[in-house]
């Protein structure tokens, strides 16, 4: 009782926060996002909101323009300002990761967002409040998507209905742009597969959350880093990544098979016991479904053990303490 009233009464330091941009050749993009977040972040500074420590953090994913030229002349310029440069395009999320790999032991709140401030940045000094009032990830989700073309914004809203229903747990409209405290981006950290879907795996650490609300803007500039077949593979990686139900399926369309032989079997009965019945049909029609039907239910069987193998080897942690009682040293 009294540890708990200790904990709500203690108040949190001014944290330092770090902002991670994945920036993936966005030199025309990035000075004006500079401009616009370090502006911000200043002000932030000012306001006490956040500890003079706190910084920028450039991931230049192997981009094959100035945007790491532009990256180290800011931190040159700028104590505010902080780069990565990973060797090869690796990918929006596994930049992201990096970045946060990079900034967790350096900072107590993280905040992730593209590089063309899609995302309004004005929310960020909210999110900041709501971590002080104890929220551990808060989410940024757009209000509505007018300034997304029309295909994206449907071919979105099909992609997390289809979610919904394989029982992935993902926040509608909401990409990557969130804060989240050093733990729950350690306990983030501990997701060691390779087929990211960060999104995913952030609703399932646990971890007290919220969300604020903007209106998405169109990119400040340059061109989207997304075209059509990454984010078909994008939208393949978070439903393969958090369901088994496509394998599932397999053992259920087999034993509708199973089902339509047997309505079959008795047609077939039925026919030939009225004469009905061309000589070698009743054999043929039945064996065709019954084939299918058994190879099927092989194909979902193994599947179940791939599916096991699958969850196994993505090796993901089993569980996140929120707090504890009683098992401090002192
Ligand atoms: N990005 C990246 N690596 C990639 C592709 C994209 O780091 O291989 C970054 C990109 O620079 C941007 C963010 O991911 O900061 C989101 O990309 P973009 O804004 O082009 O996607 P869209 O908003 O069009 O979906
Ligand atoms: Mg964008």
């Amino acid at each position: 009782m009294w540890n708990v009233l200790d904990r709500k009464m203690m108040t949190k330091k001014t944290p330092i926060l770090y902002v991670v941009v994945p920036c993936f050749n966005e030199q025309e993009a990035l000075p004006v996002s500079h401009g616009n977040l370090s502006r911000l972040l200043g002000e932030m500074k000012e306001q006490n909101l956040i500890a003079e420590e706190s910084k920028l953090l450039y991931v230049d994913d192997g981009s094959r323009d100035d945007t790491w030229e532009i990256i180290e002349k800011l931190s040159h310029d700028n104590d505010m300002v902080a780069g990565v440069k990973l060797s090869c395009n690796s990918g929006h999320q596994n930049a992201l990761m990096a970045g946060l790999a990079a900034a967790v032991e350096l900072s107590d709140i993280i905040v992730s967002i593209d590089a063309d401030l899609q995302d309004d940045i004005n929310v960020i000094p909210s999110m900041v409040k709501r971590y002080m009032d104890g929220c551990d990830i808060v989410f940024g989700v757009r209000r509505e998507r007018k300034s997304d073309t029309w295909f994206k914004r449907n071919t979105a809203r099909v992609f997390y209905s289809l979610m919904k229903k394989l029982g992935v747990s993902t926040i509608e409209n909401h990409a990557d742009f969130r804060l989240m405290s050093h733990r729950a981006v350690m306990a983030l950290l501990d997701y060691k597969e390779r087929n990211l879907f960060i999104r995913g795996i952030v609703t399932k650490l646990g971890y007290k959350t919220d969300c604020v609300y903007y209106n998405r803007s169109a990119r400040v500039a340059g061109e989207s880093k997304y075209p059509l077949k990454k984010l078909v593979n994008f939208a393949i990686d978070g439903i393969t990544s958090f369901s088994v139900k496509p394998v599932r399926l397999v053992m259920q369309v087999g034993l509708s098979f199973l089902l339509i032989a047997l309505i079959i079997l008795i047609y077939v009965l039925c026919a030939y016991f009225m004469g009905r019945a061309v000589s070698g049909w009743p054999s043929l029609i039945l064996s065709v479904w019954l084939v299918g039907a058994f190879i099927l239910i092989g194909l979902g069987i193994i599947g179940e053990y791939v599916g096991k193998i699958y969850t196994e080897v993505k090796n993901r942690p089993r569980f996140n303490v929120d707090t504890t009682v009683g098992l401090d040293k002192d």
